[in-house]
């Protein structure tokens, strides 16, 4: 790995990194993230100002340039919630159970029963944030509709509820890995990619 830029994850979760490392395999020498560093408090209003303050925080605990990725989750009919609200939309210490339950109590709340009623789109901002104050941020999108109930065993969050528009009507948790070729996060790793081949012009 050894002429390949350092970036360090700032995410800790398994799935994350393993899906960041496939996606950058290649380009970037990716890092685990700082053992001891704790928790950052994400109170951003939007899913780029969080992304920036993970990667600031990591950045500056690693020494080294950080990658980071927030998404959220934006219903219509909600108007855009529970967006960058998406991870505690039931409360603080709620579950992914707790979220999708409350989706759809919320959908059915205001009447929003009918597919075309029930669009919906998957957002991933993701940041990378260097030592000598560089950033880069690019984003990825999925759009879809939430089902009536959750369908399949895959996934995470509230892949159980999304249907995206492009494949069959299966949800993301009937997907397996098919998700990350049209996921948010997968569109966001890939632009980054994209960006991070790009000859250097400074
Ligand atoms: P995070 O910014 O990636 O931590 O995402 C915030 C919240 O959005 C998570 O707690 C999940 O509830 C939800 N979420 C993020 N990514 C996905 C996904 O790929 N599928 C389903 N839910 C997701």
């Amino acid at each position: 790995m050894g002429d390949l830029p350092r970036l360090v994850c700032a995410s800790a979760n398994p799935d994350k990194v393993a899906e960041i490392a496939l996606v950058l395999d290649g380009l970037v020498d990716l890092l685990p993230r700082p053992a001891d560093l704790g928790e950052v408090v994400e109170d951003a209003p939007d899913l780029e100002g969080n992304a920036r303050l993970k990667a600031v925080a990591v950045c500056a605990a690693a020494g080294a340039g950080a990658v980071s990725d927030d998404t959220g989750l934006e219903v219509d009919a909600l108007d855009g919630a529970p967006g960058v609200y998406s991870a505690r939309y039931a409360g603080q210490d709620a579950t992914y159970q707790d979220n999708v339950d409350k989706l759809l109590a919320e959908l059915h709340r205001v009447g929003a029963v009918a597919p075309e009623h029930r669009t919906a789109r998957f957002r991933t901002a993701v940041m990378v944030v260097w030592p000598d104050g560089r950033e880069l941020c690019v984003e990825g999108v999925v759009e879809g509709v939430i089902a009536a109930e959750p369908t399949g065993d895959g996934g995470f969050g509230y892949d159980s509820v999304f249907v995206p528009h492009e494949r069959d009507g299966r949800t993301f948790a009937q997907m397996g890995d098919e998700k990350h070729e049209i996921s948010h996060r997968g569109r966001a790793l890939r632009a980054l990619a994209a960006v991070l081949r790009e000859p250097r012009s400074d």
